[in-house]
């Protein structure tokens, strides 16, 4: 047997470990589960290159736990390690990069987010012992025995091990012994696990008997090693991106389009993204996209990781060169993840353009669900607002949608107003501002639609962006300055009825003399009176509106 001192030199750093990264412990679990998968992956691709010719057989891992004893058992049937790999890979390189990693960033403790884990030297975390049982894949190779009990001391013996592969004993220390519970375990794998490359079992299937259910022989794998994302598109149907979708979101409603990611120059990457259909009055959520490194789940917190709209997104990211091991603040100034993250505001922008060009019918049929995506996209990120500048559309209030240039050619001709300015009018409301909309309309001018979430801001950034153009709120002081363009109005009304008509509606509004009532020149399918809440006063209204904010 050998004894041994683990290379770390400065200070025992398993209670730092304990200490610094208590925020989420429960990646142990995926730590061990990664390494198990690694092992199989590296044993197929030796058996792909003839460089390994024994007996495959089930490589399935497998997880066991008995929560009266604290403990968790990984099995895997990879390549397992010689006692020479146990010594190197764990005593020296896993331990002695965690030591430099929390050296390197001990100051900086609250960046590190528990989630981004630290390997094998994870399971010290929640462990008061681990223990290493492997055989190499190796022809004449011994079985191995390692364990360590979270201090500097390990020890290493030969030990008869019948099957290739490695078992990971975890036991448990006292305050972390809800992780040998079976829902506990259940919660983990499907959090961590869900997507791993590798078939994982975990207890038995179960049936319906006699009333009950049971328990049979048959193992229950609980991931799927082959989600959509990592298949080709061209293998894919619509069905099956609304299945993944289900898939990562049970509750969830149909999404309204996909985007496939499929990138394998300059970097990896993999995923497929969703715009989701986002329920009447019912908060964006934000933060659903999960980041994956060769299908083991990283985070699902991107932002920061990815532009800020393409949170809004949700969907799968998967790249082998989003490192698994390292801090938040070194993932957000990675120049790879940089890249990525432009490279996906491209696709985005490209996918919409071709659905747009290629189907402008369902492109508008889901625009009001889309817009609020794409105008916060436009709002965030300066590529994306080029980009989009084709596809992003205009609806009038009589339902009809126009792409600018669209927009611009129809109100070229007759939509200047007195300062001979290019007018674009809006509505924010189209129930409290129809009088004004029917005037707008009966002198000419088309008017817009723009009472979402995002519009205010939108038509502040379009004022800004097109040259030449103003936006204006349809309201009284506005329609005094457009150019009447058909002067056939007679009204309907003698001009007795006129004046008796007035104090009618007068008496029923605040005297504040924010409200003005009067009897307009009518044509044939307006209403006799008009009530006009002065500028002002509308003004304030919103700005105590505005208090509210926007929220999302
Ligand atoms: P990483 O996985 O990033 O290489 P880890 O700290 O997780 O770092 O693991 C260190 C090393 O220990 C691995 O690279 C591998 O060589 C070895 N190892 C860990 N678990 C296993 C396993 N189940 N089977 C074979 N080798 C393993
Ligand atoms: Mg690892």
């Amino acid at each position: 047997m050998q004894k041994g001192n683990i290379g770390v030199t400065t200070e025992n750093i398993f209670p730092i470990i304990k200490k610094f990264l208590y925020s989420d412990h429960e990646i142990f679990l995926r730590e061990a589960l990664s390494n198990a998968v690694d092992a199989t992956q590296k044993l197929k691709a030796l058996a792909r290159r003839g460089e390994f010719e024994g007996e495959m057989g089930d490589t399935t891992i497998r997880i066991s736990n008995d929560a009266e004893k604290k403990i968790i058992t990984i099995s895997d049937r990879g390549i397992g390690m010689t006692a020479e790999e146990v010594d190197k890979y764990i005593n020296q390189i896993a331990f002695s990069s965690a030591n430099e990693f929390l050296d390197k960033y001990k100051d900086d403790v609250q960046s590190i987010i528990g989630h981004f884990g630290l390997g094998f030297y994870s399971l010290f975390m929640v462990s008061e012992k681990v223990e290493i049982y492997t055989k190499s894949y190796k022809d004449d190779a011994r079985g191995v025995h390692w364990s360590c009990e979270g201090s500097p001391e390990y020890q290493l013996e030969e030990y008869d091990k019948k099957e290739r592969g490695t078992d990971i004993v975890i036991h448990l220390d006292e305050e972390s012994k809800e992780f040998a519970e079976e829902t506990k375990i259940n919660e983990l794998l499907e959090k961590y696990a869900k997507f791993l490359p590798v078939p994982v079992a975990f207890g038995k299937e179960q049936e319906w008997k006699e009333d009950k259910m049971v328990d049979t022989d048959k193992d229950k794998i609980i991931n799927n090693p082959e989600p959509a994302w990592t298949k080709k598109p061209a293998d894919l149907e619509e069905k099956d991106y609304k299945d993944f979708y289900k898939e990562l979101y049970p509750m969830g409603e149909d999404p309204l389009f996909h985007i496939h990611l499929n990138v394998d120059y300059p970097f990896n990457l993999t995923g497929i993204l969703y715009f989701p259909k986002i329920r009447n009055n019912i908060e964006i959520q934000k933060n659903k996209i999960q980041l994956y490194c060769n299908q083991v789940f990283v985070t699902d917190s991107v932002e920061g990781i990815v532009p800020e709209f393409l949170t809004l997104l949700h969907g799968v990211i998967d790249s082998p060169d989003i490192p698994l091991n390292v801090s938040r603040s070194y993932l957000q100034s990675d120049s790879n993840v940089k890249k990525i993250s432009s490279h996906i505001t491209k696709k985005v922008a490209d996918r919409l353009n071709d659905i747009f060009k290629e189907d402008r019918k369902q492109f508008e049929e889901k625009w009001d669900d889309l817009k609020i995506f794409i105008q916060y996209g436009m709002l965030t990120d300066e590529k994306f607002a080029e980009r989009a500048k084709n596809f992003v559309l205009l609806k009038n209030t009589d339902g009809k949608y126009f792409t600018f240039d669209e927009y611009k050619e129809l109100i070229k001709e007759d939509q200047t107003d007195k300062d001979k300015k290019l007018v674009h009018l809006y509505t924010t409301n189209k129930t409290e501002q129809y009088t004004f909309i029917e005037e707008a309309k009966s002198k000419g001018y088309d008017v817009l639609e723009m009472d979402g979430q995002l519009d205010v801001h939108f038509v502040n950034k379009l004022e800004t962006d097109l040259e030449d153009a103003s936006f204006k709120r349809v309201d009284a002081d506005v329609l005094d300055k457009l150019i009447e363009k058909e002067v056939s109005k007679e009204s309907k009304l003698s001009d007795e009825q006129q004046n008796n008509l007035v104090p009618v509606f007068r008496g029923r509004l605040p005297e504040d003399g924010s409200y003005i009532v009067s009897v307009e020149n009518l044509d044939e399918d307006a209403l006799p009176v008009m009530i006009t809440q002065s500028e002002f006063m509308r003004r304030m209204k919103d700005m105590s509106e505005m208090q509210g904010g926007m929220n999302m």
